[in-house]
């Protein structure tokens, strides 16, 4: 099946793609490819990708490894009691 693409608000000219994260054309070199992708590039252009990593990796950095573990380990538990729960109510 084939992936769905979102319509750009401006035409634009072949080899040229709508970054919907600055809102602007640009050329196709502007943009990583994601074989994944309909048109095999990813969806945001390279500066917007880039400043998008920076902003989750400056987020993942607040918090400390333990602290991760713990809310990782406690957010299973939660998933092992609901499976739980489910199976033996049925
Ligand atoms: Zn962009």
């Amino acid at each position: 099946m084939p992936r769905t693409c979102r319509i750009p608000p401006v035409r634009v000219a072949a080899g040229v793609k709508f970054c919907f994260q600055c809102s602007t054309a640009k050329p196709h070199a502007h943009f990583a490819t994601d074989r994944k992708a309909w048109d095999a590039l990813r969806p945001m252009c390279r500066c917007c990708d880039a400043s998008r990593v920076r902003a989750y990796r400056a987020k993942k950095a607040e918090t400390p490894v333990a602290d991760r573990i713990a809310q990782s380990r406690r957010h299973w538990q939660e998933i092992k009691a609901g499976v739980e729960q489910r199976l033996t109510a049925t």
